[in-house]
């Protein structure tokens, strides 16, 4: 189905873009439009202007902070963070996961801002964010406010953006020596959309200090499994351990079913995915993990 006419706009500043979004009522923010362009064409919503941010410089940058933290702007595509060396350096997942959501065409249009704005629940980074706890920095003509990404996927298709509000950055922790991250899919092919997903974050130091435990498509947003992070804390992260923390998954809650996998399914392999996360992570810190 062809895209209806619609008017499109190119502002020339973040500032700018917000003023057209609280004078429009109908305008939307078109960022790689590799998601929004699709949902217009088959008629699932409609907007009367489409406000194009994709070049705006102010959203268009990788930076490094004092702390080690990384902040990259909302528009900064999948393959700008394959390609960018200080990604590589200090926030390897990041780059490894933007170099496996789907096609090169996807990856040279789309962007990390779009990803997490859409919340769709297969999007590949939402889980591995709020494995980070990274913070996402919204603009509105009142000024920025800071919203942990654990807090700002809501449901599906809504994230905490208010109206006349855009994700101006994301500003992601350090990455120390003793922590390692882990990203599991189970997908229906590879490279493609997943089955079930977990991200794992994890800090070791003999035993596990800490752990955040992600898992994604058993809800429409991703969840943080604190009952496995309970059960890893203060263990050894031998394969035993993390195995027994990940059984407790799927006593308590009900993932969501459909045409790729029932509930028990998901359930089944919500604990096969998170497990490998971990494991992977706690292999990360030990230094027998890949190039991942
Ligand atoms: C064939 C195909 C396969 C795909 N497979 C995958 C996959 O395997 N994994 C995956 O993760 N993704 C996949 N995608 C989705 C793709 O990653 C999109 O790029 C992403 O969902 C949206 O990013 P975008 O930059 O294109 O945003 P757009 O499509 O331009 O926008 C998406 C939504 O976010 C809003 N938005 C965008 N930027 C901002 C901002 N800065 N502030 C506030 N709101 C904003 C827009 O208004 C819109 O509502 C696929 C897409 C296609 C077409």
């Amino acid at each position: 189905m062809l895209l209806k006419s619609v008017e499109y706009v190119r502002p020339d500043s973040v500032a700018q873009a917000i003023e057209i979004l609280n004078s429009n009522e109908g305008a939307a923010l078109l960022a790689g439009g590799q998601s929004l362009v699709n949902i217009l064409k088959h008629r699932v919503a409609s907007v009367d202007v489409l406000v194009d941010i994709a070049t705006l410089e102010e959203l268009r940058f990788v930076e490094s902070r004092p702390d080690g933290s990384i902040e990259i702007g909302a528009c900064i595509t999948y393959d700008e963070l394959d390609h960018s060396e200080l990604i590589h350096s200090s926030h390897e997942m990041i780059a490894w996961v933007a170099s496996h959501i789907e096609d090169q065409q996807i990856r040279n249009r789309g962007t990390i801002g779009g990803n997490c704005c859409l919340s769709d629940p297969t999007n590949n980074f939402p889980p591995l964010l709020v494995a980070m706890d990274a913070t996402m920095n919204i603009q509105s003509s009142s000024g920025m406010r800071q919203v942990r990404a654990e807090e700002f996927f809501k449901g599906y298709l809504m994230t905490a953006i208010q109206p006349g509000e855009i994700l101006k950055s994301i500003t992601v922790p350090p990455v120390p020596a003793d922590v390692g991250i882990g990203y599991v899919s189970l997908s229906v092919g590879e490279d493609s959309k997943a089955i079930v997903r977990s991200s794992a974050w994890v800090k070791l130091n003999g035993v596990v200090q800490e752990a955040r435990v992600v898992l994604a498509r058993v809800s429409p947003i991703p969840v943080r499994y604190q009952p496995m992070e309970e059960a890893l804390r203060g263990s050894s992260a031998t394969p035993e351990d993390i195995a027994r923390a990940a059984s407790v998954i799927g006593s308590d809650f009900e993932p969501v079913a459909d045409s790729h996998g029932s509930s028990e399914y998901r359930r089944e392999m919500a604990r096969v995915v998170a497990k490998r996360a971990v494991l992977e992570a706690v292999e990360k810190v030990r230094g027998e993990g890949g190039s991942k």
